[in-house]
């Protein structure tokens, strides 16, 4: 069995389609309960769940608990996989594309007894799809609710529309999340992903998807725990011990100007799920405890930031060269069909960076290259995928995507 878990799988989907529950079916743990969030610590709060997928030695059924269901055998450990369940209700697009930076694949859960495609079904679809993110599952959810005609007709539009978007085939998983059926058959395609080139000789590049404070109220300070990080390491490895800096880091108010702070403190942890590790490899998803106080890192304030080894990451910037692709469409916008009108000069933007969000005003417009001054730093890798929102109504939403110059 690996170490860490072989890949991040994201679940998305429309609020009330059920995520929610096939999590639970998937990893036993309920994502949104409090009590159950305390109890658990350091995973829960990462907004993600580990499961071991496994197969069952006697009837060769797949499933994520130690016996199998059906014949009580014993089930033989296959693949290690986290996922990460992007917030649900008053999910914006921008916590999505942050939560997409850090996922190697994504199931995609759709209710059969719903109209499709939802809004909210269509934006986190092409959030994927502008992060770059190809690996796709459709989990056709509450099946038990509809006729068998209906699902089969939803089948078909969610494969044309699949399609359409991504240019290729997904497979399409009927479940009933409620009554765990059909979950053996969601296992095996996840089982099909295919685990990305890792790079583990490149200098490490950890991205920080989110951040707390793990102390409970009232613990003396000599026994307060490090402030801990929680998300991804891009490439590289990543020791118990290494000296390690954070940019943009801490964001100091003086007068009307903000300034940021790169922080540096040392690896003090590792974890991946409840597995202490002393080296961490780019793959699943990760918690690093840190010496930092925790009062720094409590309430995801350095969501968004970068780690890397002391000295080592490139300055951060205020200013962003953009290659540009634009959506034909606004997406997500309940009114149906708006064009996407080309980026004007002096327009504001709002950009997803690995796991950062910030805003940009244009500044400048060359075909399709856009430069932009960012309100936020960001730390930019060349290369790198961008999301671009636009306001519309006061919404935030998806027009496109973009690469750094
Ligand atoms: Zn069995």
């Amino acid at each position: 069995m690996d170490k860490q878990p072989a890949l991040n799988i994201g679940l998305v989907g429309h609020i009330d389609h059920g995520k929610t529950t096939l999590l639970y079916q998937l990893t036993g743990v309920w994502a949104d309960k409090h009590s159950e969030e305390l109890r658990r610590g350091i995973t829960i709060k990462l907004g993600y769940a580990d499961a071991i997928i496994r197969k069952c030695e006697s009837c060769g059924i797949l499933t994520t608990k130690s016996r199998c269901e059906k014949c009580k055998g014993e089930a033989k450990p296959l693949r290690w996989v986290s996922f990460v369940d992007a917030p649900g209700h008053e999910m914006l697009m921008a916590t999505m594309l942050g939560g997409a930076a850090i996922i190697d694949a994504a199931i995609l859960v759709i209710a059969a007894n719903e109209p499709f495609p939802q809004p909210q079904t269509k934006e986190h679809l092409l959030a994927l799809k502008a992060k770059g993110i190809n690996q796709i599952i459709v989990a056709q959810n509450k099946i038990d609710l509809v006729k068998k005609e209906q699902a089969l007709e939803q089948y078909l539009k969610i494969k044309e529309f699949m399609h359409k978007i991504l240019g290729k085939e997904v497979p399409i998983v009927p479940v009933c999340a409620q009554q765990g059926i059909n979950i053996d058959a969601l296992l095996e395609e996840i089982l099909k992903l295919k685990v990305p080139e890792r790079d583990t000789k490149s200098k490490p590049l950890f991205l920080v998807a989110r951040s707390f404070d793990i102390n409970k109220p009232g613990t003396e300070i000599k026994d307060l725990a490090g402030g801990v990080l929680g998300g991804t390491l891009k490439k590289g490895k990543l020791k118990v011990n290494d000296k390690i800096e954070i940019k943009p880091g801490i964001a100091i108010k003086k007068h009307d100007i903000t300034e940021y702070k790169t922080i540096k403190t040392k690896v003090v942890e590792i974890r991946a799920g409840s597995k202490k590790l002393d080296e961490a490899f780019p793959s699943g998803s990760l918690a690093i405890q840190t010496a930092l106080d925790p009062s720094l890192t409590k309430a995801d304030s350095l969501a968004g930031c970068v780690v890397g080894l002391e000295n080592e990451l490139p300055e951060i910037t205020y200013k962003m060269k953009i290659k540009t692709n634009l959506f034909e469409e606004i997406v997500g916008a309940k009114e149906k069909q708006i064009k996407v009108e080309p980026i004007k000069t002096n327009e504001f933007l709002l950009l997803s960076v690995n796991t950062a969000i910030t805003i940009g005003n244009v500044l400048s417009v060359k075909k399709d290259t856009i430069e932009l001054a960012l309100k936020i730093p960001v730390v930019a890798f060349p290369n790198e995928r961008v999301g671009i929102a636009r306001n519309f109504k006061g919404h935030w939403r998806l027009i496109g995507y973009g690469e750094i110059l």
